[in-house]
């Protein structure tokens, strides 16, 4: 009874589990074209969002596709250290040393122009991983440090005539000279406040000064 209990299980139990391997790779599919799409669509994070969960999808597993969707997402998602990992991955397919997991729904082979597109990726590829990696501390790899500006007019002594970081400076009013209350309705050039705001001619009205990055002489890698 045991026994037969246990076969009738295996009979049902069996095609189940298979069944259910079999539509996660449909899934996982599914999860391709969503990634092409959003890829296309240039959301590239959503699109390695995708990649992720198809690659889960198919136990861990990627195929071709999937690598070359994964290396580009990942490039133009700025993710550089993660194209070169993928772009590895890629290599490890073509040179037999991981076993594909393909889709069961036939997609066409990688088109020469796929592969074209790939073999140009690979220097750029390397060449920004390697400025990830090796990011200046400093400037956070723009090779520029910005601080605030610090203009400040001549007449800073009197009013508020510094700039620091606001991108304006002030000057005294050539209408009231910095005295509206001598003129009986107010002044209208100031609004009666005795100053007037000019944009700064040190950092041209955005308030902030670049500079080369000093620690890395503006090239934004470590030295
Ligand atoms: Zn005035
Ligand atoms: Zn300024
Ligand atoms: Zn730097």
């Amino acid at each position: 009874m045991g026994k037969l209990l246990s076969v009738i299980l295996l009979m049902v139990i069996v095609p189940q589990v298979s069944c259910y391997a079999q539509s996660d790779n449909y899934r996982a599919q599914g999860k391709y074209y969503a990634a092409k799409e959003q890829y296309e669509s240039a959301n590239y994070l959503a699109a390695l969002q995708n990649v992720y969960e198809a690659k889960q999808l198919l136990g861990g597993g990627t195929n071709y596709h999937l690598q070359y969707l994964h290396i580009l997402s990942a490039y133009a998602g700025k993710k550089y250290i993660e194209a070169q990992q993928e772009l590895a991955v890629y290599f490890d397919l073509v040179d037999g040393k991981l076993k594909p997991i393909f889709f069961q729904r036939s997609v066409e082979a990688l088109t020469n122009d796929e592969v074209t597109v790939l073999t140009k990726l690979i220097d750029q590829i390397d060449k920004a991983a390697y400025r990830e990696d090796n990011k200046c501390a400093k400037c956070n790899g723009t090779g520029e440090l910005k601080k605030a500006c610090d203009f400040e007019s001549p007449d800073a002594n009197k009013y508020r005539m510094s700039c620091f970081g606001n991108g304006k400076y002030g000057t005294v009013c050539n209408v009231c000279y910095g005295t509206p209350y001598k003129k009986s309705n107010g002044c209208y050039q100031c609004n009666s406040t005795g100053t007037v705001y000019r944009t700064c001619p040190k950092c041209s009205g955005s308030g902030r000064l670049i500079s080369k990055c000093d620690a890395c002489d503006g090239k934004g890698v470590k030295p």
